[in-house]
């Protein structure tokens, strides 16, 4: 097959209104897979990305790293999957293969800088996401979508679904465990099913009690309003493990002091700006304050497993392309639940 063009959704310039736009995509080659993109989900970065809050990006950009869709096509090499299958693609589609993080299944911290899926390869060329109708992508990169997930639920599994269950497996969030959630938006309501799941008692720390029903239902034991300053007087010393989900910059210190003794928070939210940390607020009890990104191949496919197994898919609005920028306002102002996922048969 040769290059291929096909329907996109493009932001044209930084912070501009996202429209229809045709991408390029490469020829299937020895090693690689067409998928037919059927569902994309809107992650908050996304939006961060078309914003450039974290510095200068390609355009156009073509947003999307949470895409789930079926097997079109496959170069004569591939092994892993056939035409049919139900696929899934993250935030990258390659890296070096021979660093030691690559070696080790952490592909996402890549030595030489993994092949993100957009805005931008690692050789620097533009590189378009999933508000697409298809991608080509090195099955070594593919994702297995359980029977079990509908599509749909599946797609924000790629990339909000691992951002949590990645430090949640790492910092052994589990039985006898207390685990707080910070922000219940796509990633905090992922990481509520899945620490829930893997038996953890789990706390959501949440800017006010409107979401607090939601929580609840979802799998957490204890719902508490940040807005409220009892809350950090109440729980202070309690948590074994916290996870920020929040895209803003929080007051540390006051998250660290709700730790016990020898207890983790873990850094996933992605704001633009510096926060600041009094050492004390670490010293004082041995705490540790710590950041993840997504996760290994391996791990995502773990990952997809274990929600298989657990029912757990993402809870999701549906949309069709026209609504794209309403739904970038919409998640700007909290008012999604928990996922905006992109039905692209409305291309
Ligand atoms: P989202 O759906 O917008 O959820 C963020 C949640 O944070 C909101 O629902 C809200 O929860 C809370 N929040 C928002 N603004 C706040 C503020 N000013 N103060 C306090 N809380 C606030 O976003 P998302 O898609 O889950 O992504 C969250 C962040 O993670 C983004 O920065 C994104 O770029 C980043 N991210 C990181 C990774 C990684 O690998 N580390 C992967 C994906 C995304 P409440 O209403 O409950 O307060
Ligand atoms: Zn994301």
């Amino acid at each position: 097959m040769s290059t291929t063009t096909v329907s996109a959704y493009a932001a044209p310039a930084p912070k501009a209104p996202l429209e229809r736009v045709t991408v390029p995509r490469r020829p299937v080659g020895e090693h690689d897979i067409l998928i037919d993109i059927k569902y994309a989900g809107i992650c908050h970065s996304d939006i961060h990305q078309v914003n450039e809050d974290w510095g200068q990006a390609l355009f156009p950009m073509v947003p999307g790293h949470e895409i789930a869709g079926v097997v079109a096509e496959v170069g004569p090499g591939v092994t892993r999957y056939a035409v049919g299958d139900r696929v899934g693609v993250g935030c990258f589609v390659d890296s070096c293969r021979e660093c030691d993080n690559c070696l080790a299944g952490q592909e996402q911290y890549c030595a030489k800088g993994m092949s993100a899926t957009y805005p931008e390869g690692s050789d620097g060329q533009p590189a378009y996401g999933g508000y697409s109708t298809h991608i080509v992508v090195d099955e070594n990169y593919v994702l297995g979508i359980p029977e079990g997930i509908g599509l749909a639920e599946a797609a924000p599994l790629l990339c909000a679904g691992i951002t949590l269950y990645s430090p949640l497996s790492r910092w052994d969030a589990g039985p006898g465990r207390k685990v707080a959630i910070v922000g219940l938006g796509g990633l905090g309501h992922m990481g509520v099913k899945i620490a829930h799941a893997m038996g953890a008692e789990v706390t959501v720390l949440s800017q006010s009690l409107r979401k607090r029903e939601d929580g609840l239902r979802l799998g957490a034991d204890h719902f508490h309003a940040t807005a409220d300053p009892a809350t950090f007087t109440e729980l202070a010393g309690t948590f074994d493990l916290i996870v920020n989900t929040v895209s803003a910059v929080l007051p540390l210190d006051a998250y660290l002091g709700l730790l016990r003794t020898g207890g983790t928070l873990v850094n996933v939210g992605a704001p633009a700006d510096s926060a600041s940390v009094n050492m004390f607020s670490l010293i004082n009890g041995r705490k540790q304050l710590a950041g993840s990104m997504i996760g290994g191949i391996r791990e995502t496919q773990q990952m997809l497993d274990f929600c298989a197994e657990h029912g757990l898919g993402s809870e999701i609005e549906t949309i069709g392309v026209e609504q794209i920028n309403e739904a970038y306002e919409r998640v700007l102002a909290g008012d999604v639940r928990y996922r905006f996922v992109i039905d692209t048969s409305t291309f």
